[in-house]
């Protein structure tokens, strides 16, 4: 699929109608807010194509030579479980810059990869509400030391503009510059491709890192780690930013920091009321239930939801009643619950029935008029 239809935007559009196309299907296919399996797939294109459709470069190479002119500008090698050949930093870069402020891919020079890193953790659900102390694998890159970077070990002066780096075309009087389209205007094309880095100019280098992750963090959460991102051209590192992707759980249902639990009751217990326990995060807790409680009914424990990593503050665990039934009868109790049945008397195990025949009669006379109508 072509960038611009993916955008919805003219091939002539600008940076601002690019990013107000981006910002309309960012908030409508993320992650946190859809939670369809196509809404993934459509974000990651989103945001590959908003990457590439933002940066003038990178729109430039774009619309000359198509994705396969990108390929080679050191934006494939994704991690693992990233989705595609898009890297993880470009994929959920963009949207955090976006959105939430402070740019974190600050690029140092002509490095052929950004100089932070992203790489996506998955949690279980209870190492997320409880925090843990992780050591992450990970991949991040270094410049090749045999062509530092270039991913050349030949180079030739670029036909195209002769070296120059620019293109030259006369407009009515003037004489115009241009960046050359063919060198990206480096003023050299690459003859042979370098052998150690098979033309990236970088490596992948392997690290492991000890990280606390505090109790609380939810999926999309990005954590900060310094100097374990990408390496310079001085041997120094940017930064690690870990991007948290938290599993669900069996029995709690996740909505920020409330949690969610289907709470069986049996239905004479329902009827009568009776002390109930529920699960919560640090055990159990026993409560009230009060008699003729319904399906859906909620009871809500407050501050037994999940803590905040940022603030502190503590949501709700809100148990959801589902009433339960038994799958058979002995005689014996079958024989009870008839002599419950009858001790209600006809007229109140009947009464829906009357509203029943009610609404059957109206239905009646609709279908009666349409007849007639015809
Ligand atoms: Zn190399
Ligand atoms: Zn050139």
């Amino acid at each position: 699929m072509d960038y611009y239809q993916i955008l919805g935007v003219e091939r002539s559009a600008t940076k601002e109608e690019i990013k107000r196309a981006y910002r309309r299907l960012a908030r409508k296919y993320h992650p946190d807010i859809c939670k369809k399996p196509e809404c993934e797939e459509k974000f990651k294109e989103i945001n590959e194509a908003y990457q590439v459709l933002i940066d003038e470069e990178k729109r430039r190479i774009y619309d000359i030579y198509g994705k396969e002119g990108l390929e080679r500008g050191g934006m494939g090698g994704g991690e693992k479980g990233s989705g595609g050949g898009f890297d993880f930093s470009d994929f959920f870069g963009g949207f955090f810059d976006e959105f939430f402020g402070g740019g974190f891919e600050e690029e140092e020079g002509d490095l052929p990869y950004p100089l932070d890193r992203v790489i996506e953790v998955i949690l279980d659900f209870e190492e997320a509400v409880y925090g843990v102390c992780r050591d992450v694998e990970i991949t991040y890159y270094k410049l090749c030391p045999l062509c530092k970077g270039t991913g050349a070990s030949k180079v030739a002066p670029c036909p195209t503009c002769g070296g120059r780096g620019q293109v030259y075309f006369k407009q009515g009087f003037f004489q115009m510059a241009q960046t050359c389209p063919d060198c990206g205007g480096k003023g050299v094309k690459v003859v042979e491709k370098c052998k150690k880095c098979k033309g990236s100019g970088y490596l992948i280098a392997r690290d492991k890192v000890k990280v606390d992750i505090p109790a609380g963090v939810d999926t999309g959460m990005r954590m900060r780690v310094k100097g374990r991102g990408n390496e310079g051209r001085k041997g120094n590192r940017g930064d690690l930013y870990l991007v948290f992707r938290v599993k669900d759980s069996k029995i709690f249902k996740r909505d920020g920091l409330n949690l969610y639990l289907e709470l069986p009751i049996f239905f004479t217990n329902a009827l009568l009321g009776g002390k109930v326990k529920i699960p919560t995060l640090y055990g159990e807790q026993e409560v009230e239930l009060k008699p003729f409680t319904r399906e859906g009914e909620k009871i809500v424990l407050p501050g037994e939801g999940v803590k905040s990593p940022t603030t502190g503050q503590k949501g709700d665990l809100i148990a959801i009643i589902k009433i339960v039934y038994p799958k058979k009868l002995t005689p014996r109790q079958r024989e009870l619950l008839e002599e419950l049945h009858n001790s209600f008397g006809k007229e109140m195990v009947e009464s829906h029935h009357s509203f029943l025949a009610d609404i059957t009669e109206k239905i009646k006379g609709f279908w009666q008029k349409l007849k007639k109508g015809k």
